[in-house]
């Protein structure tokens, strides 16, 4: 987590739409991003009339100093933006700094804001251990990740020999991702395993037949245990069984709902998005809070953010 900051419960701002009219009442109802997109597009006329497109008191919000602008026109919208925020300027920070909250350009604008000026970033990566790191991290796909961020959890799901909630995470180091991008997305939340023991979770176990068949006629397993169970099978023993390498995969576990605001992501793993992504704004607003995990790797298989017009 960057210093001094929270996982904070965000009220739902992304559901905001904004209306704009002309006088004679032809109205169009745009999302944050869109409204932006029509203030610096220059476009200002009423497509059906030409008549100027007016706002009730649009509120444009400088992200450096949080200062409102309120305007009630998109001519207005647009000088107030060409302007930019005079107490920023004063103090020195000649940004394009004014937007509409929640637009695009806001998170992206307050994102490069912050990694340009963050003197504090520490990253995971451990000098002479290749093999082993002291992070385990849950990968998920983009929509999967925005929504674990805004609901604050990780759920259990069903899993392992006894088909028992758990939440799955895997303690393969940085530089060995690719298969687990592949296979369970391209974003991810990365714990410290002190962490994760601390919340009651562990590396899973792999057992053999034989071995489980032999528990089960001593008393079988407890409750406490069932979570964390897997079959052993090696990917030579009984080949064709295998869609991937378990063994691999390193797994741990965690036997409930992995609630962030009780263990807390130590960095985020971010794949590509955009605007297209379900939950885009929650993925911004998670780069924003948590610390970015930024890889070699990454860098190889990203194909970049693509960037609004
Ligand atoms: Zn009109
Ligand atoms: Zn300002």
């Amino acid at each position: 987590m960057k210093k001094g900051t929270e996982m904070i419960k965000h009220q739902d701002m992304s559901q905001r739409m904004y209306e704009v009219k002309c006088k004679d009442g032809h109205s169009q109802v745009l999302t944050a991003t869109e409204l932006e997109q029509l203030i610096r597009s220059s476009e200002h006329e009423c497509p059906d009339c030409k008549n100027p497109l007016l706002t009730s008191n649009l509120g444009l919000e400088c992200f450096i100093c949080s200062s409102m602008f309120t305007v009630s026109s998109l001519e207005e919208a647009e000088d107030t933006i060409d302007t930019g925020c005079m107490d920023c300027d004063e103090r020195g920070f000649h940004e394009d700094s004014i937007h509409i909250n929640n637009s695009w350009g806001y998170f992206e604008n307050v994102y490069q804001w912050r990694r340009n000026n963050n003197l504090d970033e520490e990253h995971l990566r451990r000098k002479g251990r290749t093999d082993f790191w002291e992070a385990v991290i849950h990968f998920c796909k983009p929509h999967e990740f925005a929504s674990i961020y805004k609901e604050g959890k990780i759920k259990a799901g069903k899993t392992g020999y006894f088909g028992v909630p758990a939440v799955c995470l895997t303690e393969i180091p940085l530089g060995n991702w690719k298969d687990l991008r592949v296979r369970h997305g391209d974003f991810g939340f990365v714990f410290l395993k002190r962490d994760l023991i601390a919340a009651g979770g562990g590396p899973a176990i792999y057992l053999s037949d034989e071995l489980i068949r032999a528990q089960k006629t001593n008393g079988g397993f407890c409750e406490e245990i069932r979570p964390f169970l897997n079959l052993l099978r090696i990917s030579s023993v009984t080949p064709g069984k295998l869609r991937h390498d378990f063994m691999h995969e390193r797994e741990w576990r965690l036997p409930n709902d992995l609630l962030l605001e009780n263990t807390q992501p130590y960095a985020i793993i971010v794949g590509n998005y955009d605007m297209g992504t379900e939950g885009w704004e929650d993925i911004w607003r998670a780069r924003l809070e948590v610390e970015e995990l930024l890889t070699q790797e990454d860098e190889d298989t990203s194909q970049g953010i693509s960037k609004s017009k």
